[in-house]
Formats: C-alpha cells, structure tokens, sequence
C-alpha cells in the first residue's frame, strides 16, 4: 500500500465545486506532487482517494455526499476536504468510515490526512515541481524548474541554509517537461531556480539525453534547445557569472527572448564584498555595454538591496551612479531587513531605518525617470505581445520586455475578443512609468 513497499504511493483525487475550490485542489494536488506522491485516475490505482466538496447549495451537498460514498465503494481510504468538510458531523452521519474530514483551504490539514493514512514517499526531487504548480486549468505561460538550492553564500540570505546546495534537474527531464508544456497550449516558458547559470555547474555540465541526442546539462545548452520549441523562453535569476555572455548569441539570433534577470544587488566593492556577490563593477558595466551592442532591444531586470550593514552615503552614491550608467530597463529595490539566521546581521554598521527609507526613496526616484526613458523610446515603434488577459478597456498584454506579475503590460484598448495566448504585433503610441499602450498592425 504505500512507500514502504519502494513503489510510488497513489492518491486519486476528485474535485467538485466552483473555481475558488479548483484552486484548493490544484494546491493540494500541487503538493502532493512536490512530495512525490503519484495522482491516478481511477478507483482502483489509488491507495487513498481525497474528495474536494462543495456545500453551497443542497444539490452541491447531495454531489458531494454521493461523490463521497461512490469513493467509499469503489475504494473504501476516502479522505473528505473542501466547503463541506465543514460540516463534519453531516458527513460522518452519512459516511461514517471517511478517513479524514477537514474544511476548505485546509492545504496542511488535508496533507497531514494523506500523511497519515499514506507515509510521504522518499524522494530527492521532489521539491521539484514547479512553483506555477499542478494547473487544472489552461495558461499560456509556465515556469519552468530547472534546479533547486544554491552552492553560493551571500550574506543576506538563507536560502542555501534551507535548500541545500545546488541540485540541477536531468536536462532531459526538463526537456521533456518543456515539451509537454508547449504541447498543452503554454506558449512562453520562464526559466526559474535560484541560480539559473549554475545550472549543471553540481554535475559537471555531464551530457543528458533528449530526443536522443546528447544535451548538456548547462544554462546555454538548455536555452537554446528550449528555443527550438517554438515559444518565448525568458530566462530568470541568472547570478552575474561570466557564463551569462554565453546565451546572448542565442538571443542575438531570437531562439530567446532578449530579456535578462540579473540580480546585481549593490555596485559598491565594498558592499558586494559584505554580501559575498561577485565585486568587479567596472567590469559588469563594460559587459552590459558588450551585450547591448550584441543584442540592442536587451532588456535588463535586476534587484537591489540598500542600508545594507555597513552602506555608507559614499557606498550609496556609488550605486546611484551606476544606474545612470547602467541604464537598466526594469529595477526592484529592497531595504535591507535582517532575515533570522543570515550572516550578515552580524555585521556592524546597522543603518537605521529612516535612512534605508530615504535611500530607497532616492534610488526610486533615480531609476524611475530612467526606467521611463526607456519605455518612451519605445513610443512609434512595432513591437511583437502576448495577451494575458481581458478588462472593460480592452486587452491586456506583454511585450518581450516583460515577465508576467513583475514588469509592465502593454495596454491594447478597444481590443476585445483575442484569447490569453494570442501573440500580435502591435504599434506603440504611449508609455508611462511602467506601462506601454498600443495599437494592433497585425494578428498572427
Ligand atoms: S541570494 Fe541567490 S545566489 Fe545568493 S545565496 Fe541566496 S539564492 Fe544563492
């Protein structure tokens, strides 16, 4: 029945309700996934059957209590979740063998059910799974997983302490994951890790397999065959090694999308030094120079950290010029706040919060007339979207330039009736801080 016996424990799943308890089960199944349990589809293959209910009219609690006792039935280990699980005592009357019951968005108190009546499985990939999830329902975009854990130390963070060190994912089994992505409809697929240019880095590069041919287990091999499948690749949290100039080719050619995530955190020596980053400011600057004469439409995203311990005004200004420099398209900024058990808060020289506030209102200030410059050049030029979604105005969509959830949109009004996924060219003809506005040339 379960791991014990050294086979994948299984758990059926059957999902009533409206949209917001979908959500519940593609939590719960995303879960479940990520600690390695197998979901089947039938009675019979399952060693526990969850049963995610609704309770919010009487036909929906009639379906609930038949779907429970056909699962009691055909495979007697039934565990009740969902709006019904809130009535327990409705349903323990009815069905008084169910495992478990426990209410609606109760993701810990359903597992700890599946715990309990099926012992996780031991696996070391199973944290795996993408952190999009298991998706019920259709999107057009995906991330895409490539490893887990981090083999660097910077002082701020936690992660490795957390994670573990790098593991990279089995090229192959990426690979595979990308194709049955784009095979189910996603359209644009963003690479994510902790570090995507390490990738392979823990398993020296080795070659894996796909489609038969020998595939290196390394960030350029990666994103260029991931360019072969046809969709958008955008590629995330790539730390500044040199290996990054690897894939500008790759996008200078257009089989990636020219859009780099670089953290880059600080620009002052001293501060990257503190942060254990890579320190050699002049000498990122002279390659962003290099990857935009290699690749001009580039559009650079990046973070920072500021009153980090020791940041003096002088460390401060440094950064503030290199932005001008820089010239970067898309900038987060964060104060410094001491995450329990980084090894930076043992460092002297806190700064105090009214000026961490102030600095980070400044650099805002700095980076947003720069970040708009770069939006209003844009104005008359043709530039190719993507649609995500549909408002009163009109469609809401992406240019190249932008990660979904964390960039600009590009606004299409008086656009209606285009399906999330639909890729057109678009002209635009205004742009604001973050945000462009357009009008269609021609759909694809
Ligand atoms: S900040 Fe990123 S690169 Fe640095 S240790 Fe954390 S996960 Fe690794």
């Amino acid at each position: 029945m379960t791991s014990m016996t050294g086979r994948v424990p299984k758990v059926g799943f059957v999902s009533l309700g409206c949209p917001k308890a979908t959500v519940d089960s593609e939590r719960i199944l995303t879960q479940l996934r990520a600690e390695g349990y197998g979901i089947v589809g039938s009675y019979a293959d399952a060693d526990v059957v969850v049963v995610n209910t609704c309770g919010f009219i009487d036909a929906a609690v009639e379906e609930s209590l038949d779907a429970i006792g056909e699962a009691l039935a055909e495979n007697g280990r039934v565990i009740v979740t969902g709006c019904l699980g809130a009535k327990a005592e409705l349903i323990r009357a009815a069905h008084p063998k169910v495992l478990a019951v426990t209410g609606p968005q109760a993701l810990d108190a359903v597992m700890q059910a599946v715990h309990t009546a099926l012992p996780r499985p031991h696996d070391p990939y199973t944290d795996l799974v993408p952190p999009g999830g298991i998706k019920l329902t259709p999107r057009h975009y995906a991330y895409l997983k490539i490893s887990e854990g981090c083999n660097h130390r910077c002082t701020f963070c936690i992660i490795p302490s957390l994670r573990g060190d790098l593991v990279s994912r089995p090229v192959g089994d990426v690979m595979r994951e990308a194709e049955a992505l784009v095979r189910a409809g996603v359209r644009e697929l963003l690479v994510v890790s902790q570090d995507t240019s390490a990738y392979g880095v823990d398993v020296k590069y080795r070659p894996g397999f796909w489609n038969g041919r020998p595939l290196k287990t390394r960030m350029a091999d990666l994103a260029g065959a991931l360019g072969s499948l046809g969709v958008w690749v955008r590629l995330h949290y790539v730390y500044p090694y040199p290996s990054v100039d690897d894939v500008i080719p790759l996008m200078a050619e257009g089989r990636v999308l020219p859009y780099l995530d670089i953290p880059f955190q600080h620009a002052s020596e001293r501060i990257l030094r503190l942060m254990k980053r890579p320190g050699a400011v002049e000498k990122t600057l002279d390659r962003i120079a290099a990857w935009r004469q290699a690749v001009p439409d580039l559009t650079l995203r990046s973070t920072f950290i500021v009153g980090f311990p020791g940041e003096t005004e002088a460390d401060f200004e440094t950064l503030l010029e290199f932005l001008q420099v820089a010239q970067l398209d898309r900038v987060g900024c964060f104060t410094y706040s001491p995450v329990e058990g980084a090894a930076a808060n043992a460092l002297p020289g806190a700064v105090p919060e009214a000026v961490k506030a102030e600095r980070l209102e400044r650099f805002m200030a700095v980076q947003a007339e720069i970040s708009a410059r770069r939006l209003a050049a844009k104005v008359g030029r043709e530039i190719e979207v993507i649609v995500d979604a549909e408002d009163e105005a009109g469609s809401v969509a992406r240019s190249r330039a932008d990660a979904p959830e964390i960039d600009g949109v590009v606004y299409l009004d008086g656009v209606h009736g285009l399906a999330p996924g639909t890729q057109l060219t678009v002209r635009v003809e205004d742009a604001g801080e973050h945000d462009l506005w357009g009008s269609p040339v021609m759909v694809r």
